[in-house]
């Protein structure tokens, strides 16, 4: 059984499913997907995203609003602590970080909205969904500042050095892996893959976004996700039912066993 850490349920385009959501999700239960945490990344969006993942009880939820996200509502650590404090289904908060690619010009916006979520999270007692994209060093020493080692998270999506890699580790973070790893040019970012250590790892699909080979440039789905254990077993000599079943126990231990006391949610395999 394969867990998803990291997608967007409410974006995912069900064309291939004639529109039907509820085929989609059945489509990844039989494809082996047991279990998603489906990532906010606006408060807009957010009300919708929770309601339709609701009658879904495999599918778990994080409040956040997303680093390159600049049109919408700007959170204060009261308003996520709200929304995450209010609700057993929300196990994280993200996802938030840095954005230095899609972003330019003065960004104090997105770092002090950065330390809103990690101040919310320690608040609340819940796990960090952490977004960076060329801000290594600040997203570091930022998670370094406010002290973000006490709730811990994800390094979500990581296409980042090894160095990278270790600082977030050392900060008790785990690092999850998309379907980035399938294509053509991920030779560095197959040798992270390789040195994380296995009760560290976390795999994800970010649907609908970075579908995994042979389905790159195409619309990406949950029931993908197995392609992405594949490449990890591949990398690291294992079979991927071992991925699967160590991602999944990782996944539990960060989210479910959390200080904030989600166990009522735990158990599940
Ligand atoms: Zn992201
Ligand atoms: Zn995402």
């Amino acid at each position: 059984m394969f867990v998803d850490s990291h997608c967007h349920l409410d974006r995912v385009d069900l064309s291939a499913h004639g529109g039907d959501f509820a085929a989609m999700m059945d489509q990844a239960g039989q494809d082996g997907v047991s279990r998603m945490l489906c990532v906010s990344i606006d408060l807009e969006h957010y009300p919708a995203m929770r309601a339709l993942v609701d009658p879904y009880t495999e599918v778990l939820v994080s409040v956040g609003v997303h680093p390159s996200e600049q049109q919408g509502l700007e959170p204060s650590v009261a308003d996520l602590v709200k929304l995450a404090s209010a609700d057993a289904r929300v196990v994280a908060i993200g996802e938030t970080g840095l954005d230095y690619h899609y972003n330019e010009g003065d960004l104090d916006w997105q770092r002090e909205r950065f330390r809103r979520h990690i101040q919310a999270a320690r608040d609340c007692g819940k796990p960090l969904i952490i977004h960076s994209r060329d801000a290594r060093e600040d997203t570091i020493s930022i998670l370094r500042d406010e002290k973000a080692a006490r709730v811990g998270g994800v390094m979500h999506c990581f296409t980042e050095t090894w160095e990278m890699a270790q600082a977030a580790l050392e900060l008790g973070f785990y690092i999850s892996f998309s379907g980035i790893l399938t294509f053509k040019n991920a030779e560095a970012l197959s040798d992270v893959a390789r040195q994380v250590p296995l009760e560290r790892l976390l795999i994800e699909t970010d649907a609908p976004y970075l579908a995994p080979v042979p389905h790159r440039g195409k619309k990406n789905e949950p029931r993908f996700l197995p392609l992405v254990a594949e490449k990890i077993a591949e990398i690291r000599g294992l079979d991927p039912a071992e991925v699967a079943a160590v991602t999944a126990r990782n996944f539990e231990r960060l989210f479910l066993h959390a200080k904030g006391g989600n166990e009522m949610l735990g158990g599940a395999s």
